[in-house]
């Protein structure tokens, strides 16, 4: 049974926090690896968080996600000035989310009890993997030993929605290795994994090792081997496969993430957020001094003007035509175990969308490639890695 009521009604907000201790191998997102900035940082996203209160147009917010970068590079009390911000600002439902990313070199028991006792009540833990060697290859600064410490403190603080990451598909690693990865993960019966293959980022440390022949080399068909074994274990071990990289026991899927692939509106503040209204979507400068600039120098309303006087633009903002929301909804949902809804797609986009949508997936249907029933299109555990291809064959534009 699809069921889609949690999604009605609702908004989140993403805060990213764009500091790391050090840059990691492999890493391509947005960070700095050092706290300098942290004070003004702090202040420019405390700025855009009043200002911009309006963009959710008072909807509920339902979950509230603190990823980066590191958010557990920020003190306690810093992380109860933003909620307390939210509170105060934003109108919260009864048993809203609030996820903290956090890396295992920057956990401690006290931080995690406090975290828990302020109302943070989902953690997203970096392990990445269980074994020393793997740690050492994607340049992360904690051991696998601190990685098993963090999850018996995460436990023993309170928390009993935790999440974990693990990259699959490293040179360092075999099947054997691989699977006891997981098993390892299964023996802390934790509710939910999501679990990423190895890619080279450009300009990532990573990269430039294996062109000088510093780092081994990555292997498709050890991250397809790895993914097969991931599913499989999972399965096994009653894991709801939800998207093509999360796996969660019953009920427990990342409801603020979930909201992505389900189109709700949500608010994304600080440095390369972004925010989605349900028909346009907005994204800050990626750069933590350009946004401080221009957070100290924009107003309310020419916030996504083009300022003046050669000042830097804060946001970007893209008017999303009936036939990239067509195209952003099949490539969003096929990544999902809930797959296209083709009767809310005639209701809420229209017949022709849906028409076309049904006449393009019969081919991909008739060659296994798609699964259907009367209202769903879909893609099972096996079919789900080449749902990006899939989405394409699909696509209107
Ligand atoms: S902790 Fe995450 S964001 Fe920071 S450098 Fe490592 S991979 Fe990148």
């Amino acid at each position: 049974m699809r069921d889609f009521s949690y999604f009605c009604s609702m908004s989140g907000i993403y805060i990213h926090i764009p500091f790391c201790k050090s840059k990691c191998g492999y890493c391509g997102f947005y960070s700095l690896p050092s706290l300098k900035l942290k004070e003004r940082f702090l202040g420019a996203l405390k700025e855009e968080m009043v200002t911009r209160k309006r963009y959710l147009k008072s909807e509920t917010v339902n979950t509230i996600y603190f990823g980066g970068g590191t958010p557990s590079l920020l003190t306690v009390s810093e992380i109860d000035d933003l909620l307390h911000l939210i509170n105060t600002h934003y109108p919260l439902a009864e048993n809203h989310e609030i996820t903290l990313e956090a890396n295992p070199d920057t956990l401690s028991l006290d931080y995690l009890q406090a975290l828990h006792k302020m109302g943070v009540n989902r953690l997203s833990i970096g392990i990445q993997s269980f074994f020393d060697e793997d740690l050492k290859y994607l340049g992360r600064k904690h051991n696998a030993n601190h990685a098993r410490q963090c999850l018996d403190w995460a436990k023993q603080a309170g928390f009993d929605n935790i999440s974990i990451d693990l990259i699959y598909g490293l040179p360092t690693s075999d099947a054997k290795q691989w699977s006891h990865n997981l098993d390892i993960f299964f023996d802390y019966d934790l509710p939910h994994l999501s679990a990423y293959a190895l890619t080279l980022e450009p300009n990532s440390i990573l990269t430039k090792q294996i062109e000088l022949g510093k780092a081994q080399p990555i292997n498709e068909e050890d991250a397809l081997r790895d993914y097969e074994i991931l599913c499989r274990g999972a399965k096994e071990n009653g894991y709801l496969h939800y998207e093509i990289s999360n796996f969660c026991k019953r009920g427990m899927h990342s409801k603020h993430n979930a909201s992505y692939w389900f189109g709700t509106p949500y608010a994304g503040f600080g440095p390369s957020a972004h925010s989605f209204d349900g028909a346009s979507r907005q994204w800050n400068v990626s750069s933590v001094v350009d946004y401080c600039e221009a957070m100290s120098a924009v107003s309310h309303h020419c916030f996504v003007v083009p300022p003046r006087n050669n000042a830097k633009r804060v946001q970007e903002k893209e008017q999303l035509s009936p036939e990239q929301c067509y195209d952003e909804y099949v490539m969003l949902r096929l990544r999902t175990h809930w797959g296209i809804d083709l009767k809310w797609m005639k209701r809420e986009m229209g017949e022709r969308f849906s028409t076309f949508c049904e006449q393009h997936a019969q081919p991909l249907v008739a060659q296994g490639r798609l699964s259907q029933t009367r209202e769903f299109l879909y893609l099972t555990d096996e079919q789900m890695l080449f749902a990006d291809g899939v989405a394409e064959e699909l696509f209107w534009e």
